[in-house]
């Protein structure tokens, strides 16, 4: 497909005026070129190598706790990722199972090429969209209208082959590591924006600093070596086996293409004071470690991770690449030291004492644009039609890219199309979570997801995405096709139905004894409240009211979760609605929000006694302060005041 789409058209896009171009093929460049063509946009996506799209640039998996939610909200408004990974996922689990189904994180090792060939696949066959090589090498912007001081436009891109410009209502940059990207390997630095790819033309960086005036910031990141799998003494490893049968992310799909026994394991090991020893003594060789730029807390090389916590012993996990791959992936041993030390520390792990590398690890440094210059759109604010999302706004990781990515198409098709932004609310998603805290606290370190970053995370769950955005995504939004549109309607009515005939199952304490009669049931008013004991299943209910539950059962995972978490959720609901009721509530001028008696963060306390918001709702409407932080100011307010 990829060398008939080549041959049809070579690296030249077939015409000059596009509704978006989306510059950069990676996890957010994708979602953003299918966004944007399925909101109805003539889209141009020009990228640098058409066979790198869908790349994944460090490890081959996708989701986890928090990234996880974000990958089945892009599949619930249509995006690809979620069906990508269940088409090339050969290891599932789902992360978290200890804890509540809410914060459970759906996670897949994927094998890389298939990754790939999924996304260029789908790319190059979506209608409204072309695809072109080619490196960018700046925007083309008007200067700032005298009658709207400060605000530039930008008109489209011109390519760095010396072809004409291309004109387009809106652009998408999203060169992820790209922007005047460096690699580091011991004390060689090279320009890159990943191994093997070249930066990105420094003709960007410099328009949006000096023609655009943006604030730009330099963050940093880092890759593992690749292991030769022969080579590793996996006997010396924990084996950890995958999910079976598997749980597929995408909201359409009920298996994956890996069948349950076809699923390959992980293994765990750990690092030995003699990695602490190989990293302590080459310090004065890794000039990736000495720079300024701030890595990612979360996702540490081996070296933070020894300097910071010396004299523990850090996971390792030995990951497979794919389905024919030689190699393993070591999560865990991210390492910009020479390949000769790099050679030296992993052979200090008993299960790799003999192993070999591959590819050795290296580190990147880039540069990004700082997020709090965006509007909730995800379009920079002071130049109309500009559009950034995923590295570039100074997160790290596939999934927050691919989330920023589909908002961000979405959005610069419907400003391209004359239609008014949409945005999504912290309360009703986790991008609404990502996309408010880049544009409302930026980032000092690469920004990636968690569960408790979301103040409603009890009714974000990973299991009602389809819900929450599906529906809107094809009424108010655009960006879901029909066909999913009717599925989520399908499962909405049943679980409606499902959960009325739950509700109308009234029995009495002795009646459910009999029905029930292993269960130790103290108080319960309907069938719906039986569900919410920890050793009732749904099924165990359908066996004892088949005529009535039976025609459910294919959502008794679902209808289970939705009693567990229910009173939570009605409660959560009721503040939502107290809180929009109490939009005009006065908050006192001299009130102390520094030694405020109530669950505020620092920075909360500060941004309010800065500004001093004289309603609820000027409250809510402040930057950095959270719905959560709202309701215990209201409630504080009606109780004390
Ligand atoms: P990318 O996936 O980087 O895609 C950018 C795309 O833009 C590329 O296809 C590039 O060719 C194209 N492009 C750039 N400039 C131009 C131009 N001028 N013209 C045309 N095309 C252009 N994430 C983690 O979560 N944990 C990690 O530990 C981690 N480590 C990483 C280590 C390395 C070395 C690298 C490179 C990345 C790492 N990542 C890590 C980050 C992860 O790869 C990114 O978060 C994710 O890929 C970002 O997606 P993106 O779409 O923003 O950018």
């Amino acid at each position: 497909l990829l060398q008939l789409y080549r041959q049809i058209f070579g690296s030249l896009p077939n015409k000059h005026q596009y509704d978006v171009i989306v510059v950069g093929g990676g996890h957010a460049g994708t979602e953003a070129a299918a966004a944007a063509a399925r909101v109805g946009a003539e889209t141009l996506l020009v990228t640098q190598k058409i066979h790198t799209i869908g790349a994944l640039s460090c490890n081959p998996s996708l989701g986890g706790v928090g990234k996880g939610q974000l990958v089945k909200e892009v599949d619930a408004l249509d995006g690809l990722c979620g069906r990508a990974g269940d088409w090339a996922g050969i290891h599932f689990s789902i992360l978290n199972r200890r804890k509540g189904p809410a914060v459970w994180g759906p996670r897949a090792q994927l094998d890389r090429e298939r990754y790939r060939k999924f996304i260029q696949s789908e790319l190059l066959s979506t209608p409204r969209l072309t695809v072109v090589e080619g490196s960018v090498e700046d925007l083309l912007v008007t200067e700032p209208n005298p009658e709207e001081p400060g605000h530039h436009k930008v008109t489209g891109i011109r390519l760095e082959n010396g072809s004409d410009p291309i004109s387009a209502s809106s652009v998408i940059l999203t060169t992820g590591t790209f922007l005047t990207g460096s690699l580091f390997m011991g004390q060689t630095m090279s320009p890159g924006g990943r191994i093997g790819d070249a930066p990105s033309s420094a003709g960007l960086s410099r328009t949006m600093r000096e023609r655009l005036g943006l604030r730009i910031g330099r963050l940093r990141t880092g890759t593992p070596p690749r292991i030769v799998k022969d080579s590793v003494d996996l006997a010396q490893a924990h084996l950890h086996l995958p999910d079976s049968p598997p749980t597929p992310f995408s909201f359409l799909n009920t298996h994956t293409r890996c069948k349950p026994e076809e699923q390959l394991p992980c293994y765990l090991t750990y690092t030995t004071p003699g990695v602490e020893r190989v990293v302590q003594e080459s310090l004065h060789l890794n000039c990736h470690i000495q720079q300024d730029a701030k890595g990612p807390r979360y996702c540490p090389s081996i070296e933070s991770r020894v300097l910071r916590f010396p004299g523990r012993k850090h996971q390792v996990w030995l990951e497979p690449e794919g389905v024919t791959s030689d190699l393993l992936y070591p999560q865990g041993l991210s390492m910009t030291m020479p390949p000769d030390i790099q050679l030296r520390l992993i052979r200090e792990i008993p299960a790799m004492h003999r192993a070999e590398i591959h590819t050795p690890g290296y580190g990147v440094q880039y540069d990004f644009v700082c997020p709090t210059q965006l509007s909730p759109a995800l379009q920079v604010k002071s130049t109309q039609g500009l559009f950034l999302a995923g590295q570039i706004n100074g997160t790290t990781g596939y999934e927050e890219a691919a989330a920023q990515g589909l908002w961000a198409g979405v959005n610069a098709a419907r400003w391209a199309l004359s239609m008014p932004a949409v945005t999504l609310s912290r309360t009703e998603s986790y991008i609404g979570v990502l996309i408010d805290d880049l544009v409302s606290r930026g980032v000092t370190e690469p920004y990636r997801m968690f569960t408790s970053r979301a103040e409603f995370r009890t009714s974000l769950r990973p299991d009602n995405a389809d819900l929450r955005l599906t529906l809107k995504g094809f009424e108010e939004v655009g960006c879901v096709s029909s066909l999913r549109y009717q599925e989520a309607v399908r499962v909405r009515d049943s679980l409606h139905e499902a959960l009325a005939a739950l509700q109308s199952l009234v029995l009495s304490s002795p009646n459910w004894k009999k029905k029930l009669p292993d269960i130790h049931i103290c108080e319960a008013k309907n069938g719906m409240d039986v569900l919410q004991y920890s050793d009732v299943s749904f099924e165990m209910l359908a066996s004892a009211f088949p005529e009535c539950l039976s025609p459910y059962m294919e959502f008794s995972q679902r209808l289970k979760i939705e009693a567990v978490y229910k009173r939570h959720c009605d409660l959560q609901r009721k503040e939502i609605a107290r809180i929009q009721k109490e939009e005009n509530m006065s908050l006192p001028q001299d009130m102390d929000y520094i030694s405020l008696p109530v669950s505020l963060s620092n920075e909360a306390r500060e941004i309010l006694d800065r500004v001093r918001p004289s309603t609820l709702g000027a409250a809510t409407r402040l930057q950095g302060i959270t719905p959560a932080a709202i309701v215990h100011l209201l409630h504080y307010v009606q109780r004390e005041l």
